[in-house]
């Protein structure tokens, strides 16, 4: 199944329920511009090498486009159609003035080196720096890139614009980025797990976590969550599963993960080491975490899943059919766009800094954070509660509600 054909099923879901006529869904789904260019830039063994590159503007009904770029060898134009869509509906349900957008280059970054991967930045830059801005297009960090990209990304759209950091967020705390941006995503997935987990009665501590994932949401997460007194079982990245039983000691892998030079668990040899993919069968998990990358979750796999909650830190982790299977089998899946939406709210956070010329403390910035997406998800619950729907379908429908509302007052085009 294409990534678009995923986002569809769950936005027609909410659409029919909201009445949307054919039309409206039409003016709501398309995107408004789709870019595709040749990234080209020298290797260090003066070799040439080029990739495709993206920049999928959804809709900005209701302020500035904002979306992550995305470094991954399975990049493509669906994959990055798809993900725009889902930034429009994410930034909706956390009432941020945003709209949605997305990019990305099909590379595999490990690939490159440092400056390898800077060249590789400054050129995809060149090639869409006239359309993105602090007031058009906001670019963020996602799967395989981090505050170093953004850096360079700033830094060479500066060289065309003239001085404004706003143009792109999740940039280093040294340079004009914000405090708290780097640990958002996770620290969002911890707190709306702990919120989720109350409303369902379970405790933390009697609630085993399983994070696929240990990057920079599944590691900010799995942080979060083991201070919160939840036991983390098992944790897995490209490398295997680690696993113990019994919980294994966070801070410790942590620590080994930061010294890796691949920033990776591979021989981390303190616990049991399973395949990588084994994470998400393991018996006896009451939260599944999917942080890594989408469409993990199937129809033919989703009845191994042992996890009575789930909790998307990924973008689009589940297909639709196991998503419906799940839910029959009374599983309680928190959506993606409300999960993991702690990473774009605090990008706005650093977006109203760089505009202000201000710089909040952490403490406010983790303040705001908690409070913006607790909102977001006490609306959501009750609005689930109140229409008999799933989380996902009840965050879809807030998320299409607010776009169709913006679009209708903005005269529609
Ligand atoms: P990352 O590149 O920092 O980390 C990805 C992690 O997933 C790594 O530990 C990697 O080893 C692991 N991984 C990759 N493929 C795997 C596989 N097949 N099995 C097991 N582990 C695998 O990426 P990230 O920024 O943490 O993003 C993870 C997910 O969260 C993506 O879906 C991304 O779209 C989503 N997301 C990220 C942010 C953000 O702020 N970074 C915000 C919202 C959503």
């Amino acid at each position: 199944m294409k990534a678009t054909d995923a986002t569809r099923y769950f936005f027609d879901a909410a659409a029919e329920r909201l009445e949307l006529s054919e039309s409206i869904r039409d003016l709501l789904l398309m995107p408004l511009r789709e870019v595709q260019v040749q990234v080209t830039f020298e290797r260090d063994n003066g070799e040439l090498a080029s990739h495709v590159g993206f920049r999928v503007q959804h809709n900005k009904s209701r302020g500035p486009m904002k979306g992550g770029l995305r470094y991954h060898p399975d990049v493509d134009l669906d994959e990055v159609r798809a993900l725009a869509s889902l930034m429009t509906w994410k930034t909706a349900v956390v009432n941020l003035p945003y709209g949605g957008a997305k990019g990305g280059i099909g590379v595999d970054p490990r690939s490159l080196s440092y400056r390898e991967l800077e060249r590789l930045t400054r050129a995809f830059v060149d090639q869409i720096h006239d359309i993105v801005g602090p007031d058009t297009d906001i670019p963020a960090p996602d799967m395989g890139t981090d505050y170093r990209v953004m850096g360079w990304f700033r830094n060479q759209w500066e060289k065309y614009h003239g001085f404004n950091p706003s143009v792109i967020t999740g940039k280093p705390v040294e340079e004009y980025g914000a405090q708290g941006r780097e640990e958002a995503t996770g620290r969002g997935v911890g707190t709306l797990t702990t919120k989720l987990l109350k409303r369902l009665g379970h405790k933390p501590e009697d609630s085993k976590v399983a994070i696929q994932g240990f990057g920079n949401v599944g590691s900010h997460a799995a942080k979060f969550l083991h201070e919160a007194q939840f036991p983390i079982v098992a944790v897995a990245d490209v490398s295997g599963t680690y696993f113990n039983a019994d919980g294994l000691n966070i801070p410790d892998m942590l620590r080994y993960m930061l010294n890796h030079p691949r920033q990776s668990l591979e021989g981390y040899d303190k616990c049991d080491v399973l395949p990588s993919g084994a994470v998400l069968w393991l018996d006896d998990i009451d939260v599944l975490i999917p942080a890594a990358i989408g469409g993990v979750i199937n129809v033919e796999n989703s009845d191994a899943i042992s996890a009575s909650v789930i909790i998307e830190a990924a973008n689009e982790p589940i297909l639709p059919l196991a998503d419906k299977r799940l839910a029959d089998r009374g599983v309680t899946i928190l959506p993606d766009i409300l999960a993991n939406a702690g990473g774009v709210t605090v990008s706005y956070f650093e977006w109203v800094q760089n505009r202000q010329h201000y710089r909040w403390s952490l403490d406010r910035v983790r303040q705001e954070l908690d409070k913006t997406m607790s909102d977001a998800f006490e609306n959501i619950w009750q609005i689930a509660q109140q229409h008999e729907v799933s989380l996902r379908n009840a965050a879809y429908m807030v998320g299409i509600k607010r776009v169709r509302r913006a679009a209708e007052l903005g005269g529609w085009t």
